[in-house]
Order: structure tokens, then sequence, then C-alpha cells
């Protein structure tokens, strides 16, 4: 999450589980295979375990990541360890070949900052290929401070990085069994967030699959606490909802419905009022797609004590709940990307920035 004015945090879940099962049908979560699918699309949800995500995150925001800035050494080593993990997986990449990570060069940016690049991978839908549905992401982070304490952005946004990890490994598992998503999904880690949200905005002005087949942008930036409105036991099996209805109705509803039926969050959407004076709607990637009028939801959990501090680290996320929270992602991930028809977009408005 970028720091603006106004201080802004969040918190991230995910989870868990090891899946199989194969069935022809899936992804109709109103259809007569309702139940098979259903067993189906579990099976692959509980594959995201709190136990992977937390072996990831103990890496990705270790002190060896040095804080991920963008353009520095941390950074592009964060970028080498999500490339590793998707060869691991034989998730490959859009670019083909090798090749995971898409560049920004340094005259992109300003302020000195060096060339950096998004780390994309990609799982090509069975039925509708050309049709995208985006998982998005950022890895980097604020780097090391003057004393040379690191940022270790476990929350910001180590949280979600290794949730799409997790996401991508369970659709992964699912194509393998041959229950692929109908449409294509694409695993987007981008760089340059905290300096301004610049990876996304390259990645949406310079995308590598074209803006108006991208169904939808699920974005993630710090699902792994809980912030202090939410501190109370019967309170923090939670997860902040910004722009699910903003764009698309549709994507709204189906969002609501798999947490009913799957996760059951409370979905807070406090901070989704038009006049909600923290912005987050502007400020994490998912607005660069907003704003070419693709539906998103961004899921976050809020600011918390440590948000943009050296104190961001791994040993104070909830595991569990940052499970359940990616779990949610996955839902409605599968749902967007193998129902019958692609999301519709009803409500295009000017949204004054
Ligand atoms: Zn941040």
């Amino acid at each position: 999450m970028k720091s603006t004015l106004i201080i802004a945090g969040a918190f991230i879940v995910s989870c868990c589980g090891t899946s199989q099962n194969s069935s022809e049908n899936t992804s109709k979560l109103d259809s007569t295979s309702e139940k098979n699918d259903k067993t189906t699309v579990v099976a692959y949800a509980q594959s995201i375990t709190s136990k992977e995500l937390k072996e990831h995150l103990y890496i990705f925001a270790s002190d060896d990541f040095e804080g991920r800035d963008t353009g520095e050494p941390g950074q592009k080593k964060a970028a080498e360890y999500l490339k590793e993990q998707y060869k691991k997986m034989k998730i490959p990449s859009p670019m083909g070949g090798d090749d995971y990570y898409q560049e920004i060069p340094e005259n992109y940016f300003r302020g000195g900052i060096k060339s950096s690049e998004n780390v994309l991978a990609y799982i090509k839908g069975t039925e509708k290929p050309d049709e995208i549905v985006v998982l998005s992401a950022h890895y980097d982070h604020v780097g090391v401070d003057a004393n040379g304490n690191v940022y270790n952005g476990a929350d910001d946004d180590g949280s979600g990085t290794v949730s799409l990890l997790e996401i991508a490994e369970a659709f992964k598992k699912a194509k393998d069994d041959g229950v692929g998503p109908k449409r294509s999904i694409l695993f987007l880690h981008v760089t340059g967030e905290e300096k301004g949200l610049y990876g996304s905005r390259y990645y949406t002005e310079n995308p590598v699959f074209p803006l108006e087949n991208t169904v939808t942008d699920l974005n993630i930036d710090m699902i792994g606490r809980i912030d202090q409105a939410h501190e109370e036991k019967d309170k923090n099996n939670y997860v902040y909802l910004i722009g699910s209805d903003r764009l698309s109705t549709e994507l709204h509803n189906i969002s609501e419905e798999v947490n009913s039926k799957y996760t059951k969050l409370d979905l807070d959407y406090t901070y989704n009022a038009k006049n909600d004076p923290n912005r987050f709607y502007f400020r994490s990637d998912h607005y660069n797609f907003a704003k070419h009028n693709i539906p998103i939801i961004f899921y976050f959990n809020g600011v918390h004590m440590d948000y943009h501090k050296i104190t961001d680290t791994p040993d104070k996320i909830e595991y569990d709940l940052m499970a359940k929270r990616a779990q949610l992602v996955f839902y409605t991930a599968w749902e967007v990307a193998n129902r019958a028809k692609k999301v519709v977009v009803d409500k295009i408005e000017k949204e004054g920035e």
C-alpha cells in the first residue's frame, strides 16, 4: 500500500491444503452439477494453507531481501525468488521461455529510481484463452532506513505476494487434473507500488494481453493482519473489500456469493464509501485497471501500528486468517474464470480523481 498524506494500512489472509479430485464439470456454481463443483473447488482452495504461506513469507519478508526497494538488489532478489517458485510449479510465463520479467526502463520512473521489473506467470484458459483474469499484488516495499534497519514489509505486501503464489499453485493443480480455468489467469507481481503505483501503470500502458480482453483484476495489498477496529474476538474474521461494486454489480454479487458459500468472512465495506477520506480505492494497483473500466476488487486488512515501519515482520502475521482471505480471492477468481459468460460491466461512471 502506497502511503500518502493519510496513513493507510492493511492485512492479508490466505492458506492451505492439498488437493486432487478431478471432475470434468467445474465452475458453474449455480448449475445442476453444483455438488461436484463444490467438492472440487473446495479441495483446490484448501491447497492454500497457512503453513505454506508462512514458509514463503518467512523467506520473502526476511532481511535477505533488504526491504525490496524498487530497482535495488533486494527487489531483484525478490523477483528471482518469484520466478523460481513459478518454474518449480511449472507455471509458464506469458512471454514464453525463461523470461518471467516485464522490464520497466529507468526513464519510466521519477526521482532516481533504477530500472525494475514486474514478474508475470500465466495459466492458459481451456475454453476462452483470450479472456484474461488478472490477480495482482505488489512485491516491492520501501527498503532500508538510514541506520540499516530493514523494512520487511511482511504484510505490505509480502502477504499479497505469497498469497498469489499459493493461489497459482491451486489453479495449477486444477489444470493438471483437467479442470483448468476456462479463461486464462495472469499472476501479476508488480513493482514500484510504494513509489507511486509504477508497475501496475506500466503494465496497463504496455499490457501483455489486450485490456479489452481483461475481464477483472483482483488485487491483494495487505491481508495478513488485523486492524484496530477488528481487534475483538468476535470481529476479527473479516476483510475489507473496496471497489467490488463500482463497475460491475455481477462481480460484487459473485464475491458475496462465494464468500457466503465458502469462506464466511465478514466483508467490511467501510472503505468502499465514495466519500471515504482515506481514498484507498485510488491507492493501490487495482486502480490502474479500474481507470480503464476493468472491474476490480481490492482485498485489504486496514492499517495497523506496524504499517510502513520496520516492525512489519512475519511473526506478526495471522496466518490462518490470511489463508482464509486468500481462499476468498481464489474462489472469486475461480468463478470469474469459469462461469459461462464474462462478467458484465454495468456501472461505468466518472470517478473524480
Ligand atoms: Zn506500502
